[in-house]
């Protein structure tokens, strides 16, 4: 049989590989600690010089598998698994960087992300460059700095819907040798391996499509094993000089195309312990085994509702990638050419106030602070999600205050659209 398998193949059957008389399902290991004989292999195990599992807040095998399944869906050498989204972008950029350093960061990630790096991180003193994802080369080289460590973007911005050029992001970062990170929450890796355009590592969000049903926070960070560390000692000396911590070890070394996930869990989740419940992981592959389902029927749902918008007389512009009008419908077809992801954003002409009343208008759309999932829902972000920025803030993330961020279900496409004519009537 052809191996590595196909995504759909991996959805439903990468992870859990039961041996004879296990269980067929995944099982839930719902326990802080694990037993050893010997005291000396305890040992070994804190010194990292054996794999085995301890304490729940460093590696559990439930959330291993998953995130195996996540890591070969991907196509990287090693994930892990975190307690949210934010976890994964705080990690994935922590790891790598520290006080003094530096980060480049595209204007339209996610208003979370966006928090993350540009206030809290600089409590941290990590300072960072805000570039327009859609800036030339030229523009986007002159952001960076001596002490760049990183450069950070979405493949499709939540909620700008910005399409990432990424081979030009990864060229950038590459010139400047440091590593492309993409958060791929949106497009998911059905649609977009961001590995193959040259991103080095990816990180999900995967309470939105990746669950599926919203009934969880999580997250995850995948290692491509392509960017090579020990090229720069000095840019990364937490991967290429001895951790006293971890008595002298060199990650680099010692671990080779994993240095980066054996560092994030060994370090950074030992002290700061954003682990995912082992429960949630389970749940988390319940939605895995059918996102190769669910992303084609929200991209087939969004493009239809998208459409209907576009030739509504009420509405003033609809932007989504899947749409010819789009200005990122090249880039789309190019990076994601069996469909992009659910989520469209449209203003209306009567502006912020008529956003507003459609919203309370919608019966089968929820307003909801979530997207990405099975239920349609709807969000204001200038009034929800983005609210701690000012105009300007906003205008730089791509949200205008009129945006609404409509987020298509798996529902019927026609009572989607029979609930937004009904609701437009009414404005
Ligand atoms: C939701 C989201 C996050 C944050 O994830 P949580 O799981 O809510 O912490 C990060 N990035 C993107 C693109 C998101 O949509």
């Amino acid at each position: 049989m052809k191996k590595p398998y196909r995504k759909e193949t991996i959805c439903i059957q990468s992870g859990w590989k039961p041996k004879n008389g296990e269980p067929r399902v995944l099982p839930i290991y719902q326990s802080t600690t694990f037993k050893y004989e010997s005291s000396e292999q305890m040992g070994r195990l804190f010194d990292l010089e054996e794999e085995g599992y301890f304490y729940t807040r460093l590696q559990n095998p439930t959330n291993d598998c998953v995130a195996q399944k996540i890591c070969e869906l991907e196509g990287g050498v090693a994930a892990m698994l975190t307690s949210s989204g934010q976890a994964a972008n705080h990690y994935a950029v922590f790891n790598i960087c520290e006080a003094g350093d530096h980060v480049v960061l595209s204007s339209t990630v996610y208003g979370g992300t966006f928090n993350l790096i540009v206030n809290t991180m600089k409590k941290m003193g990590i300072s960072c460059s805000v570039v327009d994802p859609d800036s030339d080369y030229d523009t986007l080289c002159a952001a960076f700095q001596e002490n760049t460590k990183c450069v950070l973007a979405e493949t499709i911005a939540n909620p700008a819907l910005v399409v990432l050029d990424i081979e030009k992001f990864a060229k950038a970062a590459h010139a400047h040798q440091v590593p492309l990170i993409v958060d791929n929450t949106f497009a998911t890796p059905i649609n977009c391996n961001p590995f193959k355009w040259g991103a080095d590592i990816v990180t999900h969000s995967t309470t939105k499509y990746m669950d599926g049903h919203a009934m969880c926070v999580g997250g995850a960070i995948v290692d491509s094993g392509n960017f090579d560390w020990s090229l720069y000692p000095d840019k990364f000396p937490g991967l290429c000089t001895p951790d006293e911590s971890y008595h002298g070890i060199i990650y680099t070394e010692k671990f080779g195309k994993k240095a980066y996930i054996t560092k994030a869990t060994s370090q950074l989740m030992r002290d700061l312990g954003s682990i995912q419940s082992p429960m949630n992981a389970f749940l988390l592959n319940i939605g895995l085994e059918t996102l190769h389902l669910r992303m084609p029927r929200h991209c087939e749902n969004a493009l239809k509702v998208a459409q209907y918008l576009e030739n509504h007389e009420k509405v003033a512009w609809v932007n989504y990638p899947g749409l010819k009008s789009s200005k990122y419908y090249e880039l789309a077809q190019k990076y994601m050419p069996n469909g992009t992801c659910g989520v469209i954003s449209f203003g209306l002409k009567g502006g912020r106030s008529a956003a507003e009343g459609l919203m309370d208008k919608l019966e089968l759309a929820a307003i909801v602070t979530h997207v990405a999932d099975a239920r349609t829902c709807v969000l204001h972000p200038a009034s929800h999600t983005h609210r701690q920025m000012n105009d300007e803030q906003l205008r730089e993330a791509g949200v205008n205050p009129e945006l609404i961020r409509f987020s298509v279900g798996l529902e019927n496409a026609e009572d989607i659209i029979a609930d937004l004519e009904q609701a437009l009537a009414q404005i």
